[in-house]
């Protein structure tokens, strides 16, 4: 087998945007960097692809602008000029068999006052909420579940109807096993400093409204976020970095001169290693070197779902609701738990095909994954019975696309923050190495920029203790 020393290289290990993150923040500290990606593409859950000739995301399709850290890195790989902030911020709710504008005033489903939820809520669930303040302080201990807390403090209605579609948008997982320290950390905070949970959110919109930055919520790129992984390994290249595609690490060990990173058809012999692959991947190759990491990280469950991209006659669709699409419940039984109207969200899928209109559908989550092994066919067709059910839409697609996210999205039950806390701790008993990406500390994609670029910095740090003095006299 052919060993190559890469003698004071950094090696990432996985070409998704943590590990090009990572590897773009090595390279612009001056480090000489490989990344190693095991597919024939770079990107992970960032996929750009197209339908009947109009360009559309395949995988993520939005980052929140409101965390600087993804939205700078595209800046600072030349996307500034293709920016592009969604066409509308409005959305639906399709609520008992109705299609109803979100409400507002709400942080991830949980309202500061209760009456933003009629019209969503039944009398019941309205009257119950509104009782929260008569009810005795609910004990969060060192995490807790978000739906079993919101449930507790306002019922399980605002938590099924609002806060699991809601937070099934970004983890596709299940509310009542949803670690509320991790996934909304502002409102696990509020539940430890407030009695009431409706003053503990008033409180984040106050402190929310009196530093609000300008400018959007959300950003996407024009041609699709999918075209951000490229741009950072151009970013990458030009800055002396090596990016290898097709080359999956199959076997990471220490030796004296440092770490051997195995391939299939050779190894690499390094000083440092980030590790930005799922936690199954991280998992596997931590076995030699630190198995109760290993065992930590093979204990991160994730969700799988299918994306089912349809272009329609433009002519077809009037009946469509305005906005960008609708949220679905799960207690309501439907097979799709979300649509984006991708035509009206975003103004360079307009712009392409102006009489088509692209839409696309989201199919399963966490525990509810048998409708994944069903034919493409049966997914568009499921597709279409719900958005026919919701908006009346009765016209077929002229092209499909169905694109499956098998593990998709690492799951955050309660105490995982713990876990990851655990991991970091092994891992950082092994010089050089550190891991990020979404199983970590978040899974959107600022989250995953920023644990890539967290990972970098430590590597560096250890490669030259000076930078940390000088980053911190500099602070
Ligand atoms: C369908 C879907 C829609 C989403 N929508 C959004 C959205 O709109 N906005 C948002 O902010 N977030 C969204 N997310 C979440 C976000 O996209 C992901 O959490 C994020 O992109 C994960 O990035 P990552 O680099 O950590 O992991 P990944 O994207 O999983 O990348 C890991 C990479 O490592 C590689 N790899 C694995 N094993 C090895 C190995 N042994 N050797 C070499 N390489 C290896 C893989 O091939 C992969 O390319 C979405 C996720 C999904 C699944």
């Amino acid at each position: 087998m052919n060993v190559e020393s890469r003698t004071g290289r950094v090696v990432v290990i996985g070409g998704g945007i943590s590990g090009l993150a990572a590897a773009h923040r090595l390279v612009g500290a001056g480090a000489r960097v490989t990344l190693l990606e095991a597919t024939d593409q770079l990107g992970g859950k960032l996929l750009a692809g197209e339908i009947a000739g109009v360009p559309v995301d395949l995988g993520a399709e939005s980052m929140l602008a409101r965390r600087p850290e993804a939205v700078a890195l595209a800046r600072a790989v030349g996307l500034a000029d293709r920016l592009q902030p969604p066409a509308t911020a409005t959305a639906s709710l399709w609520n008992r068999g109705a299609l109803t504008p979100m409400p507002k005033g709400h942080v991830m489903g949980v309202p500061g006052d209760p009456e933003v939820l009629g019209g969503i809520l039944s009398a019941e669930g309205l009257a119950r909420m509104r009782r929260e303040r008569e009810l005795p302080r609910t004990e969060v201990g060192d995490d807790i579940a978000l739906g079993a807390y919101v449930a507790a403090r306002l019922g399980r209605e605002v938590v099924d109807r609002l806060v699991e579609p809601l937070l099934g948008g970004v983890y596709a997982g299940d509310v009542y096993r949803t670690s509320m320290r991790a996934s909304v950390p502002q409102l696990f905070e509020a539940a430890r400093t407030y009695d009431s949970l409706l003053d503990g959110v008033r409180d984040i919109q106050r402190g929310a409204a009196a530093k609000q930055p300008a400018g959007p919520v959300f950003m996407g790129i024009e041609g699709g976020i999918g075209t951000l992984p490229d741009a950072v390994a151009d970013a990458v290249r030009a800055g002396g970095g090596e990016v290898l595609l097709r080359t999956p690490v199959i076997g990471l060990t220490r030796g004296a001169g440092g770490w051997q990173v195995r391939t299939d058809e050779r190894v690499i012999e390094a000083d440092s290693v980030v590790l930005a692959a799922p936690a199954w991947a991280a998992s596997a190759l931590l076995s030699a070197e630190s198995p109760a990491a290993a065992a930590e990280l093979s204990a991160v469950e994730y969700a799988s779902m299918a994306l089912v991209t349809m272009a329609f006659r433009r002519s077809d669709v009037a009946a469509l609701p305005a906005g960008s699409g609708f949220l679905v419940p799960p207690v309501d039984g439907r097979t799709i738990k979300a649509s984006t109207f991708s035509t009206r969200k975003w103004g360079w899928v307009d712009a392409a095909a102006p009489d088509l209109f692209v839409l696309r559908t989201s199919i399963g989550r966490y525990g509810e994954e048998d409708h994944l092994h069903r034919e493409d066919h049966e997914l568009v067709d499921v597709s279409l019975r719900d958005l026919g059910a919701a908006t009346g839409l009765a016209a077929r697609p002229v092209a499909t696309e169905v694109t499956r996210w098998i593990g998709g999205l690492p799951q955050y039950p309660v105490g995982h923050p713990d876990r990851v806390a655990r991991v970091r701790a092994e891992v950082a008993k092994l010089p050089g190495l550190r891991v990020c990406g979404a199983a970590y500390d978040g899974v959107g994609i600022p989250a995953c920029v920023a644990s890539g670029q967290r990972a970098a910095e430590e590597i560096m740090l250890t490669r030259d203790p000076a930078r940390g003095t000088d980053h911190e006299a500099g602070e």
